[in-house]
């Protein structure tokens, strides 16, 4: 008698066990399906999530473009004096205090009727280091141990625009490094005199300073700011 109850409690527990890993079986596609799912859900949530926060990013922002407001940023691209690509994408961001130094630039010159064409903004220290791995050479780049004002997020390549976008004669490209770029080279068409010298009067009244051998290079002279190595976001 006990031998049979046994019996049949054995063939009871293998019943079930089969069945159980039947059922299991069949959940399983449903089960994978339903986490694949989840991920999506997570991978868009924190798409967006970082979307919203990046911007953010506290002390710094973010200039677009607008109808005054151009951006080439030339070292997202290999248009550049190392022909090469060093950002991943091309985004312009500054600190807060610089760029609303910009705001205040950007609304006398579109007053006037000109607009900004911006070159390069907040340059990373790990992108500094590239550059100079390709160029190691001072006169040209800033050695990543010293940090140049671009890696500090207060230094903004740009030059000017009519009111209809079209790019103003500066005398050279953006990045040209001959005396024909320098403040002091004078030997330019009048037109091209007259856009330096709006440009750097009207930066100058909003504390950026010029180099004497780069017209396009301001840099923000109020307060001090470490050298940053955050890389923003290109999705
Ligand atoms: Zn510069």
């Amino acid at each position: 008698m006990m031998r049979s109850i046994f019996y049949l409690l054995f063939f009871m527990i293998m019943f079930a066990c089969k069945n159980d890993s039947k059922e299991k079986a069949k959940l399983n596609p449903i089960l994978e399906d339903t986490v694949d799912a989840e991920l999506e859900i997570d991978t868009v949530s924190t798409k967006s999530e970082s979307e919203v926060i990046k911007p953010a990013r506290p002390g710094w922002a973010e200039i677009t473009e607008d109808e005054f407001t151009k951006l080439d940023l030339r070292y997202a691209t290999d248009n550049n004096f190392v022909e090469m690509q060093m950002y991943d994408c091309g985004r312009c961001f500054v600190r807060e205090e610089v760029y609303t130094g910009l705001e205040n630039v950007r609304s006398e010159l579109k007053e006037k009727g000109f607009g900004i064409i911006l070159y390069d903004c907040y340059r990373p220290r790990p992108v500094q280091q590239k550059l100079w791995d390709k160029v190691p050479n001072a006169s040209y780049v800033t050695p990543p141990s010293r940090g140049s004002m671009h890696n500090r997020g207060v230094a903004l390549d740009i030059g000017l625009t009519d009111a209809k976008g079209e790019i103003l004669d500066m005398g050279t490209e953006f990045d040209y490094f001959g005396k024909e770029g320098h403040h002091d080279y004078y030997d330019h068409p009048k037109e091209v005199l007259e856009n330096r010298k709006l440009l750097k009067s009207t930066m100058e009244k909003h504390a950026f300073a010029s180099i004497r051998t780069e017209w396009w290079h301001y840099s923000y002279v109020i307060g001090e700011y470490e050298i940053a190595e955050w890389l923003w976001d290109c999705q």
